[in-house]
């Protein structure tokens, strides 16, 4: 039977549209289904989401010949955790893990940009924009994905990359698990009397992390962990307010705030997807799992799904082959289900009772008495895994 793909993507966020710009360069026939509109050009000041992209997830975008704008996008060479009582502290080093950098911070919006602009090069790949799916069932060699729009689009695979929500997980029947942390991170972006450097850093409070990302210039994105209400309260406050609570709040070396730039705030839930696949069908990203934001991995994981899935792809023959969607479901889920249960303990560890922040501050001292443990972390966190969970 003719398919109309040989893959189809729902979702062109970050992960969707990286999945479908690698598998795209490989040369696949791929439809990309957004809801949204094609993405604008990012002009103005830094937006508020921002990520980290690490060493896997870095090559992993440029090996589709995304091409990604270093005049928005800040490297960072140090990562500093500590506790705010001082009594635990450890500075991460990329050099220490032969490395040059960790990575780069990013706007969401930048990257997701400069994919879709690598996606409208490659001829093999359709983006239906402004419509979503509204039901799907197997066929003997694919699957049938019906349109709000009208149309039924069929391919070998499809491919559910539609966020936390998604409604192709959904349509496939497939459920969560989740939790609430019942805990909200508010987002600042603040313009800084000192330049930002190649540092990243977090202060574990009882009451959650506060951290900031570097932003080129005299920018930075700033995260500050909280119980809701705390969170809801200080959403009340006016700019100049804010500004003296985080210059109450947050470390020195942060230096004078010049002004708050934007901020907004989110609820904190972890989710994780009983199944990633089905027949002729899989989840990556935020569809499969939603991870507590605190050690800047949840991006992270949704670009290796693309990428574990990504290579599956290029060297089997059937993109939608069960075998070959079963090796993705194993290999992505125990390297998932290992960062979910490594950011819920430092979210146990660092804000739970006395004893358990005890325990948090004794692990950041010895990470930074065994150089070995520590560069084992790192490369967890930098998806170059030491036991090979890709
Ligand atoms: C406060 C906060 C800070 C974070 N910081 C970091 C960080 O530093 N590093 C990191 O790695 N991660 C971070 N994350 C997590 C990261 O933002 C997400 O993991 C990431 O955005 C998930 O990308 P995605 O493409 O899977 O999903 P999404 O970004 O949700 O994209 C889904 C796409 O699918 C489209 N869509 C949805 N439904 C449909 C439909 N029915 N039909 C068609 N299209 C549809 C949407 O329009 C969207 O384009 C953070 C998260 C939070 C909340």
């Amino acid at each position: 039977m003719q398919h109309d793909h040989d893959i189809i993507i729902v979702g062109g966020g970050m992960v969707g549209a990286a999945l479908a710009a690698r598998v795209g360069h490989a040369g696949f026939s791929v439809g990309l289904v957004e809801q949204g509109d094609i993405p604008a050009e990012p002009s103005g000041d830094y937006d508020l989401r921002i990520s980290s992209l690490n060493a896997r997830s870095l090559a992993f975008v440029k090996a589709s010949g995304t091409a990604l704008p270093e005049e928005r996008s800040c490297p960072f060479r140090h990562i500093d955790v500590s506790n705010q009582d001082g009594t635990g502290h450890s500075l991460f080093s990329a050099q220490d893990s032969g490395m040059d950098d960790f990575g780069i911070f990013i706007e969401n919006r930048t990257l997701q940009y400069a994919l879709w602009q690598r996606l409208q090069q490659l001829p093999s790949v359709a983006c239906y924009t402004q419509c979503a799916p509204l039901s799907t069932i197997t066929s003997s060699t694919g699957r049938l994905l019906e349109l709000d729009n009208g149309k039924t689009l069929s391919a070998r695979l499809i491919v559910g990359a539609d966020g936390a929500k998604s409604t192709l997980r959904e349509l496939a029947g497939i459920s969560v698990s989740s939790y609430d942390y019942h805990q909200r991170a508010m987002i600042i972006n603040v313009e800084t009397e000192l330049p930002q450097q190649d540092v990243s850093w977090q202060v574990f409070t009882p009451t959650g992390p506060i951290a900031m990302l570097p932003l080129p210039g005299h920018r930075a994105s700033l995260v500050w962990y909280d119980t809701e209400q705390a969170t809801q309260d200080r959403e009340q406050l006016d700019d100049e307010a804010l500004k003296a609570a985080i210059e109450m709040a947050f470390p020195k070396r942060l230096g004078n705030l010049i002004r708050i730039v934007a901020r907004a705030s989110f609820p904190i839930k972890r989710q994780h997807a009983h199944r990633y696949i089905g027949k002729r069908l899989a989840l990556i990203g935020d569809a499969a799992h939603v991870v507590h934001p605190l050690a800047g991995q949840g991006l992270n994981i949704g670009l290796h799904d693309a990428d574990t899935l990504a290579e599956i792809i290029i060297q089997g023959r059937d993109p939608g082959d069960y075998l070959n969607l079963l090796r993705f479901e194993c290999q992505r889920r125990a390297a998932n289900q290992a960062m979910i249960a490594a950011t819920d303990s430092f979210h146990h560890l660092f804000t739970g009772a006395k004893p358990l922040r005890q325990l948090g501050d004794l692990s950041l001292q010895l990470a930074e008495r065994f150089p070995f443990a520590k560069r084992m972390m790192m490369q967890q966190a930098n998806g170059l895994n030491p036991f090979k969970m890709r």
